[in-house]
């Protein structure tokens, strides 16, 4: 399962951790939305950016 993110929880932040991690460029920044973004179709749940986000904000999703 892809992650999610958690938007309560996430700073909402262009310096996002996750879109610079993120080995298969699923996580991006939306700018016109003003918060980070997950394809899913890209993702391949390998977890670094739940490991790497400071805000615990990014969720392995569940089944
Ligand atoms: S789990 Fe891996 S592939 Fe999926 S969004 Fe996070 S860093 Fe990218």
């Amino acid at each position: 399962m892809p992650v999610t993110l958690d938007y309560n929880k996430c700073d909402n932040a262009p310096a996002c951790v996750g879109v610079r991690v993120c080995p298969t460029n699923a996580m991006t920044y939306d700018y016109s939305a003003s918060k980070p973004v997950i394809d899913e179709s890209l993702c391949v749940d390998c977890n670094v950016c739940v490991q790497y986000c400071p805000h615990a904000a990014i969720e392995v999703a569940q089944a």
